[in-house]
């Protein structure tokens, strides 16, 4: 049996990605439905991190238009040509970002969802006003409060958001976690919904590949989906 005749995920071939798509798209539609939702309320963030830009060509081939990378330069090196030949793409990034990278990361990105700190929140704001470039962003919450992982505590949340508000220049439209490995996700989904909606913010973006239907139960806007896309990341 060749790999390309494996039922795995990994290794994929190129055209694989836009099957993998087709069948993550199917889920997000069924499990929108099962929750009374609308699938059409529902953004696939393809996380192509760590992948070559060949895989991520398929993935647009596919009809795929929104991406997440977690570091500002990968994505620069990946990025810039694939936005020229397709001006309608947008870049989410998702991982935490370095204040002496707010100015590239402001020209690349079109949403910013790790935001978690005042110095973050404020050099956002600044290179924002400079550049005329406004992404979205989003504000990471440590919902399970460990120790490794970026975003606010929660009990923190409401006064960061505020905080973030007050500045005025910066458009907080969405919420982001990623819940502890070893845990049931469903509590911090829950979480997450619960500070979105007593601070009347709209978008809340949680959910991977093992847990996005579990996610969209919870009222996720946006899942972001790597590895049940593009298959394994190279080590
Ligand atoms: C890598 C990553 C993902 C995608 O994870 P998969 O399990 O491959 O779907 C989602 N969100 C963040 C923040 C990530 O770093």
């Amino acid at each position: 049996m060749t790999a390309s005749d494996a039922p795995s995920l990994n290794p994929l071939s190129a055209t694989d990605v836009g099957g993998h798509i087709a069948l993550v798209r199917a889920r997000i539609t069924a499990a929108a439905k099962a929750a009374g939702r609308a699938a059409a309320g529902i953004e696939l963030v393809a996380v192509s991190k760590g992948h070559a830009v060949e895989r991520i060509a398929a993935a647009i081939a596919a009809g795929q238009r929104v991406f997440g990378e977690n570091r500002v330069q990968e994505a620069e090196r990946k990025w810039p040509a694939l936005k020229a030949a397709h001006p309608d793409l947008r870049l989410h990034l998702i991982g935490p970002l370095q204040t002496n990278k707010v100015r590239d990361a402001v020209a690349l990105f079109d949403v910013i969802e790790t935001v978690d700190r005042p110095k973050l929140a404020e050099a956002l704001a600044g290179a924002i006003a400079k550049s005329g470039r406004a992404p979205a962003c989003f504000i990471q919450v440590n919902t399970g409060e460990e120790p490794q992982k970026a975003g606010v505590a929660p009990t923190e949340a409401d006064g960061f958001i505020a905080a973030c508000r007050e500045r005025g220049q910066l458009p907080i439209v969405g919420l982001m976690c990623i819940p502890p490995a070893a845990e049931e996700p469903a509590f911090h989904f829950a979480l997450l919904r619960e500070i979105a909606r007593r601070n009347g913010i709209a978008h809340l973006s949680m959910g991977m590949s093992a847990d996005y239907e579990i996610a969209i139960a919870f009222g996720a806007t946006h899942v972001r989906v790597g590895t049940a896309i593009f298959g394994e990341r190279p080590a």
